[in-house]
């Protein structure tokens, strides 16, 4: 047996003694983004064994808390993770977005104090980028820190922070110097959300949910030793960030339209279909073939970008393409899926509609959000323009 086989096997017996098999079978509606402190039962059994095993972070090496694996292993326990449904035991934007760019820029010290934690889902983090006078225009920011020795001291307001309510870190883009260009006076430093002048005031979105919120900061203090990169090179540091988050929204390990779990072939057959399960209107059929044909390769071609990166290539323009066509993709899908449902396709709550379309009703609404989070797809095609395709813009 080679070792590809091997490690096949091993996986295979590992996630059959471990895996609690009420977990299998469940898509992804378990909360994976939840912090240690939020889980119970199984759902906390199988998040501890799996980080015992460092998979939680597979390819991230094992002094940290990862499981040190090649590309081609995280490939296979990926395909046995799937083959018997178990859910991913540990998400969020410590695994995807922070951890990676510490990995990268951070100091031995930060990646010990902070990479551990992250794996075994003790702390859970937000991002505090945007401000209500800087989005897009991300640079604009105006949450100031003063240098006061050992320490910075931070006033200002973040806005859209998604998971802020649970979250205990935050890594945050501050300003450090007013009397520069704007991008050269900024600086990423990062703090416990636990500090007593941070306030946290919860916005409600139009599904109903309400993800994130408007925080607040009141002499809020991050030590010097939690600055990372340089005094005002924070620019720098929080482009980077981005680029590890748009591959993840691009590539689908933030959740994007899959947490329904519904296929849209089957509802089609399903609302739409004669006995034999035909899609009967071929205008519709048309439309769920070319979505399929269109979902299917993009797939392909983000595997073979994702398989790029891993080879020692890291993450840099294309993840923008990746975004912007995933998260285009995604509304395409559900506004699709409602109009399928026809009347059934308009409850937010009520008995006359079942659980399954209830929850197709309500990831559409929330899907909207996704071509403007993580930068909106106006400002990924003004990337694409400038960056990859060399337009004047
Ligand atoms: C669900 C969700 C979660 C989020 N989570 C977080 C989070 O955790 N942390 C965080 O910091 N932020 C978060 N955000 C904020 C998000 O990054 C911003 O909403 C986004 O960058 C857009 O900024 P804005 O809302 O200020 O809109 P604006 O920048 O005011 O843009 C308004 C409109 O103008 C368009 N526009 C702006 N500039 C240009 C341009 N140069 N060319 C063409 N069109 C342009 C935009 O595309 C948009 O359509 C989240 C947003 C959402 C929806």
């Amino acid at each position: 047996m080679d070792k590809k086989e091997e490690f096949r096997k091993d996986v295979r017996a590992w996630l059959g003694d471990n895996c609690p098999p009420s977990l299998c079978d469940k898509g992804v509606e378990f909360s994976a983004g939840l912090s240690l402190k939020h889980r119970n039962g199984d759902s906390k059994i199988w998040l501890e064994r799996m980080a015992a095993k460092g998979w939680t972070a597979p390819t991230w090496p094992t002094q940290y808390g990862g499981g040190g694996l090649s590309f081609a292993e995280n490939a296979i326990l990926l395909k046995e993770l799937r083959r018997i449904n178990a859910p991913i035991p540990l998400a969020g934007m410590g695994l995807v977005m922070i951890g990676p760019t510490l990995l990268e820029l951070g100091t031995e010290e930060q990646k010990q104090c902070h990479l551990p934690k992250i794996t075994s889902g003790e702390v859970s983090w937000c991002q505090g980028y945007s401000e209500p006078n800087a989005g897009s225009d991300l640079a604009n920011l105006q949450t100031k820190a003063e240098d006061k020795g050992d320490h910075f001291l931070i006033n200002g307001s973040k806005i859209w922070t998604s998971g802020a309510m649970h979250a205990d870190w935050m890594f945050c883009l501050v300003r450090t110097d007013f009397n520069v260009q704007k991008q050269k006076g900024i600086s990423f430093v990062l703090f416990p959300m636990t500090d007593p002048g941070v306030t946290r005031k919860p916005i409600k979105l139009i599904s109903g949910d309400s993800l994130f919120c408007q925080v607040f900061f009141d002499d809020v203090k991050a030590k010097k030793e939690d600055l990372v990169g340089k005094l005002n090179q924070g620019w720098t540091v929080g482009k980077r960030l981005l680029e590890f988050e748009r591959s993840s929204i691009g590539s689908g390990s933030i959740g994007i339209g899959s947490s329904v779990g519904v296929n849209l072939v089957d509802i089609a057959q399903r609302y739409r279909g004669d006995d034999e399960g035909k899609i009967e209107d071929p205008l519709l059929r048309n439309q769920v073939v070319q979505h399929e044909m269109n979902s299917r390769s993009f797939n392909a071609s983000t595997q073979r970008l994702m398989a790029e990166l891993k080879t020692g290539k890291t993450p840099g323009f294309a993840t923008s393409v990746m975004k912007y066509y995933s998260s285009e993709m995604t509304q395409k899908k559900s506004e699709m899926m409602v109009s399928i449902l026809g009347q059934n396709g308009l409850g937010r709550e009520g008995d006359e509609f079942n659980t399954q379309e209830l929850a197709i009703t309500k990831r559409w609404l929330f899907d909207k959000a996704f071509t403007i989070a993580g930068g909106s797809s106006e400002v990924q095609l003004n990337i694409i323009a400038k960056r990859i395709l060399d337009l004047p813009v």
